[in-house]
């Protein structure tokens, strides 16, 4: 049974590290993190889960010099708005690019990245991040 403990694992790691919002489907409208009430529609709203692809452009960033302990390793670094393509923004850490060429408009794409670590190899939190695509794929629009 130990293979079936390791899909259950398996699993639970994909839906943290999914980008799991809701899309109002009288309006069209995408959300993340999800709404419980649609604010255009009110009770008309008829809200479903959406995963969101994880695909944007940086619509503001402010580069982070100053970092609680344990965020001090990696500075600097980019904490960025990010527009998705489904219209809806998240505020997510830019890796993987230094932090002096980042722009606004660039093209990320979400990654998933280890956040912090507590108590010395106790509970890893992950999340996701992104990253500039043109890096990874040599080509801005996948
Ligand atoms: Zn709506």
């Amino acid at each position: 049974m130990a293979e079936k403990g390791v899909a259950q694992v398996w699993r639970k790691i994909r839906a943290i590290y999914n980008i799991q919002g809701n899309i109002c489907k009288t309006c069209d409208t995408h959300f993340f993190p999800p709404r419980l009430v649609c604010p255009n529609c009110r009770r008309k709203g008829q809200l479903e889960d959406y995963k969101f692809k994880g695909l944007g452009n940086i619509h503001t960033f402010t580069i982070v010099r100053q970092a609680p302990e344990d965020f001090k390793r990696q500075m600097p670094y980019v904490v960025a708005q990010v527009e998705l393509d489904e219209g809806a923004r998240i505020t997510a850490q830019i890796v993987n690019v230094d932090p002096e060429d980042v722009e606004i408009g660039m093209r990320v794409r979400a990654c998933f990245r280890k956040i912090t670590e507590y108590g010395g190899g106790g509970l890893i939190v992950y999340g996701y991040k992104f990253e500039p695509v043109l890096k990874v794929t040599g080509h801005p629009y996948p």
